[in-house]
């Protein structure tokens, strides 16, 4: 049987571990990816990226190849809501709702003032490719498909994984420091004993991936997902939801459709493929649609979290962590965020720089917002009966007389007539949950030993779910901000790449970036210090968009980490700037330091790094 010994074993080349694959390249650090499937995803399945994951993917060099293929940002600038789609009735496909989304194809202020990135859409079947592209460049000989894990044991020093090369049939056995488990949940979790529990069967759903003309029956061409409302089919979730998936055209021009359904549990027929066309025809209105089906596929809504993030040397990201209803667009974009929130850490503890307890702060960070994600989608999944509601709409109603609950929307005449559109409204509105929830995707925050409470008032949402307020307070995302040296303009946030530490005092604060220079040189830490204000400062403000958002005096400190997390901030002086820092230090990587300097690491430095 052929070994191998890598620091990092990475299960599974969904976006989790693929997104693991890029940063922890861009880290430097050795590993292996293994994937059990020949190829990337075969379903279009999730598409929205959001602002932090493009970030992200920024920050690993996969952003533009994204931007280039994905919708045009004025054909994802809203959602709508419409009575079906065709049909026979004279109010077939009209609009009852359109709202503006995912910061209106990057014209929302709060989103321009909130990162250099916007958010983007491209479905899971074209983004795995890119990804995994680029993995394997970073990475050649490293990143394997049709390569399945098959067993895994752990000891102190690690685990042993048995893999199976699914081509040439061969076994292979290795071992590594830590693994990654993101494999949806399939395997690893299963051996190591870690489940997910939760809520099992929220929807039962079927999606449809096919090529079809729809343009004929279609308006609205900044809408990416329309929620297809069908009297006839009794209101929302039982109707169903389209959405575009391009690849060349997009809004009402899409040449690829994905069309999702709830269908009957008690049917034992529902599931057939004919009978699943027939009724997706059926709900679309147009019963001869011609349509080429790419792929048939059933799954089921849930709300699940993993008892543990981790087990010793084993890690659990993306699915194999959580899973919620796709309603928000948290799944995949959590499972990226999960990726990067612990491959820093692990760059650090595997190159001897910080202790175990580093580690430890995954779960604590991650478990929490990963819940949060849950209970908004299930919050998100559940509102859409709002509009239903709204509307008097029924399944238990004749289509006759849910088309009858309709009509007062469009004739002023009809009794109750205002007070209809008013209730229609009010649910429409309510649905920026889910299409405007900044503050859940994007201004989440984090409380671990990796982050040290400045003792300032608790952080009071004005809208936890819709509303991020940019903020330097510990635990809390860097604001962004465009700043110039030497007439050179860069994003603050892309300045914490690659690892790197930012110290940004203010600019008269050139006592902390001396001492910050001076750990970083005794410990080998990759630190960045500057000043950074409107004049004699090191990094200009230009446009004042840091000060609005520092919170320090001109003398104040604020210490990012690789994440983009502020862990620290002094609003003022300090006595001795470098005792602090080092104490700032030891506390954010776990780490103590002896007076004469010396690092006492637990648990690292046994791996090699590239
Ligand atoms: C119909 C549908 C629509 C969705 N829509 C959205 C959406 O709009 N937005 C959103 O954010 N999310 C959405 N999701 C969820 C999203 O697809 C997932 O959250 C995301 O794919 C999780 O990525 P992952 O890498 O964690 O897992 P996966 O994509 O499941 O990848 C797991 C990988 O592990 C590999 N693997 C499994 N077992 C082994 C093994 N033993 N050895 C080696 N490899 C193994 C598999 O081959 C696979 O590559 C949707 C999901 C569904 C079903």
């Amino acid at each position: 049987m052929k070994e191998l010994n890598v620091p990092v074993l990475i299960v599974g080349g969904g976006g989790a571990g693929l997104t693991a694959s890029m940063t922890l390249s861009s880290l430097g650090v050795r590993h292996l990816l293994v994937s059990a499937f020949p190829g990337t995803s075969i379903l279009p399945k999730a598409h929205v990226l959001n602002q932090r994951s493009m970030e992200i993917f920024t920050e690993v060099g996969v952003a533009e190849a994204i931007y280039e293929r994905s919708t045009p940002a004025e054909n994802m600038r809203a959602t709508g809501w419409y009575a079906g789609m065709a049909g026979d009735h004279e109010a077939y496909g009209r609009t009852l709702g359109h709202l503006e989304a995912w910061g209106a194809g990057y014209t929302d202020p709060d989103y321009i003032a909130a990162s250099p990135c916007r958010t983007c859409n491209l479905p899971q079947i074209r983004l795995e490719p890119l990804l995994r592209a680029h993995a394997e460049k970073l990475n050649p000989g490293n990143v394997r498909f049709h390569h399945e894990l098959t067993g895994l044991k752990q000891d102190a020093e690690g685990v042993v994984a048995t893999i199976l090369n699914k081509d040439t049939n061969e076994t292979l056995q290795v071992r590594a420091r830590y693994l990654l488990a993101a494999d949806g949940g399939r395997t690893v979790g299963p051996i190591v004993g870690v489940s997910l529990t939760g809520q099992r069967d929220i929807i039962k759903m079927v999606s449809i991936h096919m090529t079809a003309d729809l343009s004929p029956w279609l308006h609205d061409d900044d809408v990416l997902i329309r929620w297809l409302v069908n009297p006839s089919f009794g209101g929302s979730w039982a109707s169903g939801v389209l959405v575009g998936m391009g690849p060349e055209h997009w809004g009402t021009k899409s040449e690829e459709w994905v069309f999702h359904m709830k269908y009957a549990t008690d049917d034992p027929d529902a599931m057939k493929d004919e009978n699943v066309l027939a009724r997706m025809r059926a709900t679309l209105g147009v019963k001869d649609l011609s349509a080429k089906v790419h792929k048939i596929s059933t799954w089921m809504m849930e709300g699940v979290l993993a008892d543990h993030f981790r087990k010793d040397s084993v890690f659990f990201l993306g699915d194999a962590a959580h899973r919620h209803p796709p309603t928000g667009g948290l799944g995949l974009n959590s499972a990226v965020h999960d990726a990067y929130n612990l491959c820093w850490k692990l760059s650090l503890v595997l190159a001897g720089k910080a202790g175990d307890g580093l580690l430890d702060t995954y779960e604590a960070e991650r478990k929490p917002v990963d819940k949060a994600n849950i209970d908004c989608s299930i919050g998100n999944a559940m509102n859409h009966f709002k509009i239903d509601q709204a509307l008097n709409l029924s399944s238990d109603k004749s289509a006759e007389d849910n088309w009858a609950e309709l009509m007062p929307l469009w004739d002023d005449s009809l009794p109750g007539s205002a007070e209809k559109k008013h209730a229609l409204n009010a649910a429409i509105a309510s649905q920026t949950m889910e299409f405007h929830h900044h503050n859940v995707e994007f201004g989440y925050r984090y409380h671990s030993t990796a982050v040290i409470d400045d003792g300032s008032p608790a952080y009071v949402p004005l809208d936890p779910v819709r509303l991020y307020e940019p903020s330097t307070r510990p635990g809390h995302p860097l604001p962004h901000a465009f700043v110039e040296m030497q007439g050179e303009r860069v994003a603050l946030s892309g300045l914490v790449a690659s690892g790197q530490f930012l110290v940004i005092a203010g600019e008269q604060g050139g006592a902390w970036v001396e001492a910050a220079r001076t750990l970083a040189q005794a410990r080998g830490l990759p630190i960045k210090a500057f000043t950074l204000g409107l004049a004699d400062s090191d990094y200009i403000d230009v446009r004042m968009a840091w000060l609005k958002n520092r919170a320090i005096s001109a003398r104040g400190v604020i210490v990012v980490r690789p994440d983009r997390y502020v862990a620290y901030r002094s609003l003022a002086e300090h006595a001795d700037p470098e005792a602090e820092l080092a104490s700032v230090f030891d506390s954010i990587l776990s780490v103590s330091s002896d007076e004469d300097g010396s690092l006492a690491v637990a648990r690292a430095g046994s791996v090699e790094l590239v």
